[in-house]
């Protein structure tokens, strides 16, 4: 039997060497770091020695980590803990972070997905109170990167503190907390081969978060709650992982790039969205006018390549994308949109696998559509 084709690493990515090992140690484990006596100390030791890794990746001092339960509860951090009742977002954020707050003020973005930055600016010179600005620096759905340099530049210039949900673009891209010059980022440890369940929220600098899950003083009185010892642990092998791992990203940009073309040049009417502008290196968001996504989720499953349509970090439902809404797409094309990301274990027979697959859809939806066969299939 064919192995799986797994093409969904934006959705979930599988936990790198070394994790579930290193993670099973410290359950065999039985201390509470909370504990002064040697069990307790012991895995104190695990938590920051995890903690220093996970700062690397991200630039930061280990003092700057709060652990989390992932990057939902690390973006409720942001934004509800750190103290501003204004809250501006992109409209293409992530749900975590368009539900921290009740009301927040949504920047409108381009064609390609990239923030407004003028109306960026506008709203913030119309608050008359400091707000807190989260844009996030790679989107799940379409991979585009968004100019956050530019956009805490400009929040800056008006008291603004810049949040920046990381959680995609943690471990593809660099990141320096210096160039970007936010205050606060989100990452997760199952986006980069760590597990579920663990993230973390970085507080650069002097900043302060309050925190909203209360009751307890673990991570100096930012977040409540017996830390996670095991996924904590997880999450710094990972974090080291994929840092030594890091050049195996340009080889995934040129497979993603390839794939592409061919899809392009083997189909008429298939679209990429954010082809034109910069993106992650493993992300595809693809569109088949005329077959639904979901019965392409659905189809490919059937010949073994696992994908999905558009954002499945939710339910498993699928309601039209609101990225995809924002970026002004028809609703007729969106719905027709599926994602498509690499990972790390990602090969490039992965992406021929994922073509040939599209194409004998692509060929069946044609027919069905009484269209005939299309002029050119898919060659690898
Ligand atoms: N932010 C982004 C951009 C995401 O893609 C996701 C999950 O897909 C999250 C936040 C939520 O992260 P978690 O699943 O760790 O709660």
């Amino acid at each position: 039997m064919e192995p799986v084709t797994y093409l969904d690493h934006n959705a979930t990515t599988p936990i790198r060497p070394g994790v579930a090992e290193a993670m099973a140690s410290a359950m065999a484990c039985a201390g509470n770091p909370s504990s002064v006596h040697r069990s307790g100390r012991a895995a104190r030791r695990m938590v920051e020695d995890a903690r220093e890794r996970v700062a690397a990746l991200v630039g930061a001092s280990p003092a700057n980590v709060v652990f989390t339960s992932g990057g939902t509860e690390a973006n409720h951090l942001a934004i509800r803990g750190c103290g501003r009742r204004h809250v501006i977002v992109s409209a293409v954020e992530h749900p975590s972070v368009l539900k921290a707050t009740d009301t927040p003020k949504l920047v409108p973005v381009d064609g390609d997905g990239i923030v407004d930055l003028a109306e960026l600016e506008a709203m913030l010179a119309r608050d008359e109170t400091p707000a807190v600005v989260s844009v996030m620096l790679a989107n799940n759905e379409t991979g585009v990167l968004q100019p956050v340099a530019a956009v805490a530049e400009i929040a800056r210039r008006y008291g603004a503190l810049v949040h920046c949900d990381a959680v995609q673009a943690a471990a593809k891209v660099a990141i320096d907390p210096k160039n970007l010059g936010v205050h606060m980022i989100s990452v997760s440890a199952h986006k980069l081969g760590g597990p579920t369940g663990v993230g973390a929220l970085i507080a650069y600098g002097d900043i302060q978060v309050s925190a909203v899950a209360c009751g307890g003083g673990q991570e100096r009185g930012r977040r409540a709650g017996t830390e996670n010892v095991p996924g904590i642990v997880g999450f710094g092998v990972a974090a080291e992982a994929a840092v030594d791992d890091a050049a195996k990203w340009s080889r995934i940009a040129a497979w993603r790039d390839t794939l592409e073309r061919r899809a392009l040049r083997a189909m008429c009417g298939v679209h990429v969205f954010g082809a034109h502008v910069n993106r992650l290196p493993n992300t595809s968001c693809l569109a088949m006018p005329g077959a639904d996504s979901e019965i392409q989720v659905m189809m490919l499953d059937l010949a073994g390549v696992e994908v999905s349509a558009g954002s499945a970090c939710s339910s498993g439902t699928v309601t039209r994308s609101h990225v995809l809404a924002a970026m002004g797409v028809a609703e007729d094309l969106a719905r027709s949109a599926i994602r498509v990301s690499l990972g790390w274990t990602s090969e490039e027979r992965d992406t021929e696998r994922f073509l040939n697959a599209w194409c004998a859809m692509h060929e069946r939806t044609l027919q069905g559509q009484g269209q005939g066969s299309p002029s050119e299939s898919y060659a690898a």
